[in-house]
């Protein structure tokens, strides 16, 4: 990569719960209570600057404290410009907590959120009080409104349907100066804007949570609130972006099928992992 250039990288891949998932003794998170290699953390980007050497979080997961750890790692010096959040699920904002005076004890960290998603930080504790203390700042973004990152960098936030219990949910475009990348880790189903925005984009990273309504025994598949990766294999069939499956659930089989793994590929579809980067 070019020393003024951007780049993604991922810093998790599982679902909101994690993996090996609590009280869960399936035999993914098995296998990952018993070998810490196969252990996975909670979904969540970086979007690094060089020229500015700043990284932005795209959300602050419950594994924040170890997914900081590994960025200072791979880019010291660099420092943390802010965080952008999708929505107001538990793998999405819990790390918002190690901000504050417990912990990190930030001063004034940026956080690029929605007016729903502000609404809801302002009113609720513990995240009130990282407000009133100053430990994070919020900045509103809004749907279709261009945020500047850096001088070739901007994201822009696209409304997607979910579950929106406590807050709105966003996906994110990431422009670079030669890519872009579509994040869109939740959704409930493939419609709207979001649609448009990965047929022209470059890479694309995707709610892979359930690789098929099988792995859900007794479960109604029009009760499961994403689109299953068999099924988005046909939605995004032909499409010139290359697309990535990211927040798989301990139930995926993907996690462990090698043969499953080659299959997608040979679909043209790919897998994610942690410490993955895609140059913009
Ligand atoms: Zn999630
Ligand atoms: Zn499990
Ligand atoms: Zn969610």
């Amino acid at each position: 990569m070019d020393q003024q250039g951007s780049e993604v990288v991922i810093l998790g891949t599982a679902q909101d719960g994690g993996i090996p998932q609590i009280g869960c003794d399936c035999p993914h998170c098995k296998a990952a209570w018993k070998d810490e290699s196969q252990r996975q953390l909670v979904t969540s980007l970086a979007i690094v600057d060089q020229g500015s050497k700043t990284f932005w979080l795209v959300d602050a997961s419950p594994d924040l404290r170890e997914q900081i750890h590994s960025l200072a790692d791979s880019y010291p010096r660099f420092s943390l410009g802010g965080i952008l959040l999708t929505h107001a699920h538990i793998g999405h904002y819990l790390g918002l907590a190690a901000l504050g005076r417990e912990s990190w004890n930030r001063i004034g960290l940026p956080i690029l959120c929605t007016q729903q998603m502000g609404d809801f930080l302002r009113a609720n504790q513990p995240w009130k009080q990282l407000v009133y203390l100053n430990n994070i700042s919020l900045s509103m973004i809004a749907p279709g409104q261009k945020i500047v990152l850096g001088q070739a960098l901007a994201v822009t936030p696209i409304a997607v349907p979910h579950r929106d219990e406590l807050s709105d949910t966003m996906a994110f475009s990431i422009a670079g100066s030669t890519r872009r990348l579509t994040y869109c880790p939740d959704i409930d189903r493939w419609e709207g804007a979001i649609l448009d925005e990965i047929m022209s984009a470059d890479i694309a990273l995707l709610d892979g949570t359930f690789y098929s309504s099988d792995e859900l025994p007794g479960r109604d598949v029009s009760e499961i609130p994403h689109p299953c990766i068999v099924d988005s294999m046909k939605t995004f069939e032909g499409y010139k972006t290359e697309i990535h499956f990211i927040h798989l659930n301990h139930s995926n089989p993907l996690l462990s099928d090698e043969r499953l793994v080659r299959h997608i590929n040979s679909l043209g579809f790919g897998m994610t992992s942690r410490g993955q980067r895609h140059p913009l």
